[in-house]
Formats: C-alpha cells, structure tokens, sequence
C-alpha cells in the first residue's frame, strides 16, 4: 500500500492549538502530509491547516479520544485521504488538576482516558499502516510530570508515566517491523493548558527552568521533527526531556 514515491503522512492528534499546532507546521515543512485531530475545535484544526507549508495538503478530522473506537476514526481518515500513515504523533491531552481527596471520578477517567487511552487507540488503529511503512514512527507527547510526579497532578503523572511504560513497551513491539517509537517529555509551556494556571504558578515553574524561560510550543516541535526525522531512525524507546533543565 505505502509507495515510497508519495509523500510521507503524520497523523497529529490535538492539532487545534498549542504543541500540536507547532508539530503539524513543522512536519509540513519536512514535507509530510497531515491529517490534523481535534475533539471539538473545528476552526482551530482549519487554522492549523491553514498556516502549514503551502506544498502540504491537511485534513482535518474531529473525534473525542476518550472513546477507544476514535483511533481508528483518525487513521481511516489519513487511509482514505493519502493511502498512508508514516508518522502517528499522540499529542493529544488534558489537565484536570486537584488534590486526591477533591478528585473525581470523572478527573481521574478523562485524563487517563485521553492521555493514555488516546495514544493506545491511535496506536492500535495506525499499526498495520506504520508497518508497512518504508520508516514508521510513533512519537508520544508525555510529560515530566510523567517521570517525577507532581502536587495535583495524579491522574496525569500515572497517565503521562503509563504513557512512557507504553512508549518503551511498543518500541520493543514494533521494532521486528522497523517502526520506532520514542516519547518527548516538556516541562513547562505556554498554551491554553497552562495560561489558565494561577501567576504565581506560572512563575514558579518559569522560576524553577534552569533556562529560565517558559517553553514555547516550537521548542516542542523541533525536537519531535528531529525524532520523525531519517537522522533519529536508531532512536527507540527513547524519551527526551524537552524542559529548559526543569526536571534536572
Ligand atoms: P492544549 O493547548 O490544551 O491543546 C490540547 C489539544 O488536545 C487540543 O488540540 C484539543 O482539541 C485536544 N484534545 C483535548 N481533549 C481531547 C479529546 N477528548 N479528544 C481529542 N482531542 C482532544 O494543550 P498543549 O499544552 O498544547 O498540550 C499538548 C500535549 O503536551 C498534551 O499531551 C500535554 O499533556 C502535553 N504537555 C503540555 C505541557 C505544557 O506545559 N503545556 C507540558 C508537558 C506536556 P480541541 O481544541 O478540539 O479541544
């Protein structure tokens, strides 16, 4: 199915905006082909396709992550649209920060869901198609969070951490297949996740970053770009902290 002579395809899911929005820019000027996920936010994913190289087509497609079905909803699209899926970046995820004992039911199953269940979904769904690849690669989008928790944060450090088990589990999976699977890990960002956080937050974690400067959605993007890229085809099961030093 996968011809070579084609252009490559990245499926980026949570393309609407932040992060996901500077991986679908960056990927259409390595030359791929995007199909660009978002849950709710039609016009933020058309305003990603909009701003990618103008030699890229882009699609946009809507389906909610929490449902286990939404993988494949994604993958068909890139099926149906390019007859290819190169590149799977798991970039979609939420935050519903609270201490345990006010965490809900309903905090705790959303983000596991999304986070976690959202990248095993697209995984799943995109595993034939990455196969059958000339250079496959999975890239998830997990956290620092993930490695070394955080106050608040325990639905999204066991879904980030679950995220990086994951990672290392598929690389060992997928490798017979020559498909690489590896995970960026940020620190603190400036997006609509974080710009809602309290000041003193914000500048706590700005405070914290040896750098000493929040991380920018592109800072991201690159470093997923160069994972994507023929330069890291070595690379698996690797997670790379891209976090100004935050968790040194
Ligand atoms: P963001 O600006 O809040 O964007 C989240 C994206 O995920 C949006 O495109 C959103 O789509 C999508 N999404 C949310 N719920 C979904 C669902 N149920 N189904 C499908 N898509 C869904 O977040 P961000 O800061 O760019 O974060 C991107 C990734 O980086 C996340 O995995 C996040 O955990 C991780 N990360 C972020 C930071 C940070 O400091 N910002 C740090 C470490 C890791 P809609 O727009 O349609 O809702």
């Amino acid at each position: 199915m996968s011809d070579v002579d084609s252009r490559p395809v990245a499926l980026v899911t949570g393309a609407s905006r932040g992060i996901g929005r500077a991986i679908a820019i960056d990927l259409a000027a390595a030359g791929f082909d995007l199909v660009l996920g978002y849950h709710s936010d039609r016009q933020g994913a058309e305003e990603t396709a909009g701003r990618v190289a103008s030699g890229s087509s882009a699609v946009s497609v809507g389906a909610d992550l929490r449902d286990l079905s939404s993988g494949k909803v994604y993958v068909d699209a890139a099926l149906g649209r390019f007859g290819r899926l190169d590149a799977l970046i798991n970039n979609a995820g939420i935050a519903r920060d609270r201490r345990i004992r006010r965490m809900t039911d309903a905090d705790w199953a959303d983000v596991l869901a999304v986070d976690l269940g959202g990248a095993f979904s697209c995984s799943r769904a995109g595993a034939s198609a990455l196969a059958e690849s000339p250079r496959g690669t999975i890239v998830n989008v997990s956290s620092i969070v993930g490695m070394n928790g955080n106050v608040g944060q325990a639905n999204y450090a066991a879904a980030k951490g679950g995220l990086l088990a994951m990672t290392r589990s598929l690389a060992r999976e997928f490798a017979p297949q020559g498909v690489t699977v590896n995970a960026v890990a940020p620190g603190f960002v400036l997006t609509d996740m974080t710009l809602t956080l309290p000041a003193e937050i914000i500048e706590a974690n700005i405070a914290a970053t040896p750098l000493a400067r929040p991380g920018e959605p592109e800072d991201i993007a690159s470093v997923v770009a160069w994972l994507v890229s023929s330069a890291a085809r070595f690379v698996t099961g690797a997670v790379i902290p891209v976090d100004g030093g935050l968790s040194l």
